[in-house]
């Protein structure tokens, strides 16, 4: 190596060690330029340079990558290093074994909002060992999807995120009778039958509702009485603080009547708890030791913690974090319930949702969606998240993964007049040009190919460059014009992909607008498997989602 390859192959390390193993030449250059301005008058040699060390150094382990630059004796800066760690903070109060919890509810599949605790919780039980509980809450009858049980469990799996217990709680209907009825003969909840705008204005200003005095007896009276009374009629609520600044906080409501049918334990009871009553107890008896949750959920710990006191229990640790907010995500449970009865979206999996199986069936890897949530962590203050962010996290990782198909989606087939014969034959194009150990793809070629018909149409009077093959003129006939890189180069010809004709390969493409494109694509796709992830070149990166009839069908990631 001379001293601009050693040079280049420096920050080409740092580069890589900075973005988790994974170079770009781009940037590569641009720290040289602006670092080295005496290199700049060769900054031919320097780009073409640093594409093929940069793809030398991406193809070692990140690893390897850091004892190379320690043998140059190159040290990280702090901000690199800080950067690698993961930037969540450590769990507060660990003291023994760390026990977490993901308790959604089966409203529907998991969408990428609760792909923050899942994971977050996941890389916890991971750096404290310990224990991940998942618990389906399902405490609302009328909010229960019954395919949510299969599709959350589904979902988690897919996101790489594993539990050691699971509980639903429509099992443990008797667990909250019992405690509810403790909390009675405890005299720290009673049963309340006032009409409930009644008890709101009571509550609001801060006055006692007649029943909170009543005697043991009459309440547990009512309390044997509730599954036969009508739904509305009463509750049973905790007492607290009737002065708290919070009147939602006062005295809430732990268990109440619900006439419909639970899907999935039917008509067996009337009296539900309340989700902050069943999480309090789950969390309580699962030995849950830190509860991470939105910070929509601070009322609901601050109520939480008064049923803690009742009972004697500890107080887990609480972590609240901000906000998701999804720009440009279609995010809600219901919203995308109704398109879907509506007819509108096909599926939770349809290209425009926001769940995780939308997601993943586009080709979303979940150590994007990892990554992603790691980064933004537990903090309290709101972060955003856009497709384009998820899209560049995801295309550093498909980059070195997805091998190289040409596609044409939008074909106009073209004949090459005057192609020598000694041209036709068989075009071999590397699968990866970081990895040419992937080997080569085959495409014939004879002069008939399928071409994009923009590229045909905004290069008109020009010359072509179809990709390894040859040059081509465009015109009223489309004619041979060389074959050499150089002359494409002095043309300054755009290069383009292309399908042979003779292949006769026909491919869709699910776009995330649902738009479904049709082409041609070249023949060694036959040697794809559904899930595969490839980058259909010039077009993106798409995940195989079926082959019938030796049609493939993708569906588009991104760019
Ligand atoms: N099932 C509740 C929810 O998904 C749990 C909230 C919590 O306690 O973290 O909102």
């Amino acid at each position: 190596m001379d001293d601009t390859e050693k040079l280049i192959y420096k920050y080409a390390l740092l580069n890589a060690v900075k973005h988790k193993g994974s170079a770009q030449s781009g940037a590569v250059v641009g720290v040289i330029m602006g670092s080295h301005p005496e290199l700049r008058k060769e900054s031919k040699k320097i780009v073409s340079l640093a594409a093929e060390i940069t793809g030398q150094v991406n193809s070692l382990s990140l690893d390897e990558q850091k004892q190379e630059l320690e043998k140059l004796g190159v040290k990280e800066t702090k901000k690199e290093k800080k950067q690698e760690k993961s930037g969540l903070a450590d769990l507060p109060n660990v003291d023994g074994e760390v026990v977490l919890r993901f308790a959604p509810n089966p409203s529907g599949p998991l969408h990428i909002g609760h792909a923050r605790a899942a994971i977050l919780n996941q890389e916890y039980v991971t750096r404290y060992g310990g224990k991940l509980i998942l618990r389906v809450e399902d405490t609302d009858p009328r909010r229960v999807d019954p395919d949510a049980y299969q599709m959350i469990p589904e979902d988690l799996e897919w996101m790489g995120v594993k539990w050691q217990d699971q509980y639903i709680q429509s099992d443990r209907m008797e667990i909250y009778h019992q405690y509810a009825r403790e909390l009675i003969e405890l005299g720290k909840a009673y049963m309340c039958t006032c009409p409930g705008d009644e008890f709101k204005k009571l509550k609001d200003s801060s006055q006692e509702c007649p029943h909170r005095e009543m005697s043991l007896a009459e309440n547990l009276k009512l309390w044997e009485e509730m599954p036969g009374m009508s739904e509305g009629s009463v509750v049973l609520r905790v007492k607290t603080d009737l002065d708290h600044k919070n009147p939602a906080i006062r005295d809430w409501v732990a268990m109440r009547i619900v006439d419909d049918e639970h899907p999935r334990i039917g008509d067996k009871f009337r009296v539900y708890p309340m989700m902050n009553f069943s999480v309090t107890v789950d969390d309580h008896l699962m030995g849950v030791t830190h509860v991470l949750r939105g910070k929509d959920h601070l009322a609901n710990s601050e109520k939480q913690k008064y049923l803690y006191h009742h009972l004697g229990w500890d107080v887990p640790e609480f972590i609240h974090y901000g906000r998701l907010k999804m720009d440009d995500i279609a995010l809600s449970t219901s919203q995308a319930r109704n398109g879907i009865e509506e007819g509108m979206y096909t599926g939770w999996d349809d290209p425009r949702l926001g769940t995780i199986r939308a997601i993943g069936r586009r080709g979303i890897m979940p150590e994007a969606i990892k990554e992603l949530m790691l980064e933004i962590g537990v903090k309290i203050a709101d972060s955003t998240v856009s497709w384009k962010k998820i899209y560049g996290l995801n295309r550093n990782i498909l980059e070195k993964v997805a091998n190289r198909y040409f596609a044409v989606l939008n074909p106009q087939k073209v004949t090459i007049n005057g192609l020598p014969e000694s041209l036709k034959g068989t075009i071999k194009r590397v699968k990866h040009p970081d990895f040419p150990d992937r080997g080569y793809r085959e495409l014939p070629f004879d002069g008939e190919v399928y071409l994009d018909q923009d590229d045909i149409e905004n290069n008109n009077g020009r010359v072509l460059r179809l990709m390894d093959a040859v040059n081509i003129k465009i015109a009223d006939e489309i004619t041979y014009h060389s074959s050499s890189l150089e002359d494409a180069r002095k043309e300054k010809a755009r290069i383009v992909h292309w399908v042979p004709v003779s292949s006769n390969k026909r491919v869709k493409v699910m776009m995330q607008d649902a738009n479904l494109l049709s082409g041609f694509i070249e023949p060694s796709s036959d040697e794809l498997s559904v899930d595969d992830i490839v980058q259909l070149e010039r077009v993106g990166f798409a995940r195989l989602d079926s082959v019938q009839n030796s049609e493939l069908t993708f569906y588009f990631a991104h760019k």
